[in-house]
């Protein structure tokens, strides 16, 4: 098997020390199995996207030593992705929402104010053409949920061992915005598999994604990468993230 990890930053930030662990092991790995290296920009956040960010990461990621064999954009995908979203809804693995963000949060609170677990209540899956065509009259354009099938997503994690979902304890989530633009959720999938991607190796942070991106490569028809969870850095008692400053590399790379 061809060995290929990629490392995905957002370029909402910079590079932090956090970020920089999850990279350096995806090189390593790759490395030591005579695989590639990819680097994949996600840059479909077009509000948090910066341009400015971009380059700093591909810079401090130069003067780390970092080599990689490709580089992608998913801001370049969008074509690809929109076939995909075609696809879904062909199979009734892609459905039309109407619900207002404020709508949705009067929801959640019911649900747990009545004990129940915040699930999304597949309310859309009811909607009649009419309902439908009365939403769209009154202005409202509808976000797209994937919906999650079966009754366990089970894998055999690289670092973490056995994991498994109930999928009862899911809620289909959002592939799609209201403004038409595509969540990480959707985007990540066709990439990893576009990419040809071997191993997924991220944060922890990431295992109930994982659990409905595996279902997501199944419903394309795709076999999907080997994932390894790692734990995360952590500053004390948060997780290292933006708000937290003084790790982020350009700072390291300045005080030399
Ligand atoms: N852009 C995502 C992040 O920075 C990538 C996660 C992944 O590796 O799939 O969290």
């Amino acid at each position: 098997m061809k060995i290929r990890t990629r490392f995905a930053p957002s370029p909402t930030g910079k590079l932090h020390v956090g970020n920089l662990r999850t990279c350096l092991i995806n090189y390593l790995f790759s490395k030591k199995l005579g695989g590639e290296f990819i680097l994949r920009i996600d840059d479909t956040d077009l509000q948090r996207s910066k341009k400015e960010f971009e380059e700093a990461i591909i810079s401090d990621m130069k003067w780390l030593g970092f080599q990689w064999n490709e580089i992608y954009w998913q801001s370049k995908n969008t074509e690809k992705y929109e076939k995909v979203k075609n696809l879904l809804i062909e199979k009734n693995r892609l459905y039309e929402c109407y619900e207002t963000q404020e709508e949705l949060e009067i929801k959640r609170k019911l649900q747990l104010s009545s004990g129940k677990p915040p699930i999304y209540d597949r309310a859309a899956l009811k909607l009649t053409q009419e309902q439908k065509e009365n939403y769209k009259s009154q202005g409202r354009k509808p976000h797209y949920r994937f919906k999650i099938e079966g009754s366990k997503i089970a894998w055999k994690d690289m670092i973490k061992g056995d994991i498994s979902f109930d999928v009862e304890n899911i809620s289909d989530p959002i592939l799609i915005r209201e403004d038409g633009t595509m969540t990480y959720m959707i985007c990540s999938t066709v990439d990893d598999i576009d990419m040809e991607i071997s191993h997924v190796i991220r944060g922890e942070d990431h295992v109930s994604n994982t659990a409905v991106q595996i279902q997501i490569f199944e419903a394309l028809g795709a076999s999907h990468p080997s994932f390894g969870h790692l734990s995360l850095v952590k500053a004390k008692d948060d997780k290292i993230s933006k708000r937290i400053g003084g790790f982020e590399i350009e700072s390291l790379r300045e005080e030399r």
